[in-house]
């Protein structure tokens, strides 16, 4: 959730919601998919690393309506990736036999190294969105709705209405 929300608030932070939705879609899917009555194996059909690729070209290049598609695969896609730096890792596709690992599969849940990697991530995003913010005047985490207002690109009522969001 960490990984997908940060990078998405570098691009584009009304879509971080979504983006946290779909980061944790590959899990919550599973019991969507056992309430419906069809079991299925953790780390299955939900985890495939293709599906989620498929999902994001497809939401990216051929349809979507306001990248909200695209920003749910790109979270469902961020969290097989880091399950595939789990030790028992992911499946590629329905096709592949062994298991997908990144960078050797190394990590194993709920140890410090998954922590490092996600918080590592995120500071990256929170610098880049300083450096956005320096280069163009724009930082995507704390909306600076006071000197929008001051410098007349928004008014009053815009400013009442979104001083208390900090996304
Ligand atoms: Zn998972």
């Amino acid at each position: 959730m960490a990984i997908a929300g940060a990078t998405t608030a570098v691009v584009s932070p009304p879509l971080v919601p979504v983006a946290l939705i779909g980061s944790t879609a590959p899990d919550w899917m599973e019991w969507v998919a056992a309430t419906i009555g069809k079991r299925v194996k953790h780390r299955s059909v939900t985890h495939y690393v293709a599906g989620w690729i498929i999902g994001v070209l497809a939401f990216g290049l051929l349809w979507d309506f306001k990248h909200i598609g695209l920003a749910f695969c790109y979270g469902g896609l961020t969290h097989v990736l880091a399950d595939a730096l789990t030790v028992t890792g992911v499946p590629f596709s329905p096709h592949s036999d062994r298991r997908f690992h990144l960078f050797g599969g190394r990590l194993r849940t709920g140890e410090a190294g998954e922590y490092g990697i996600a918080w590592g991530i995120v500071l990256l995003c929170v610098a880049l969105g300083g450096l956005l913010h320096t280069a163009m005047g724009w930082y995507p985490f704390f909306y600076d709705w006071a000197g929008l207002y001051e410098s007349g690109v928004i008014d009053g009522s815009e400013w009442k209405a979104n001083r208390f969001r900090f996304l």
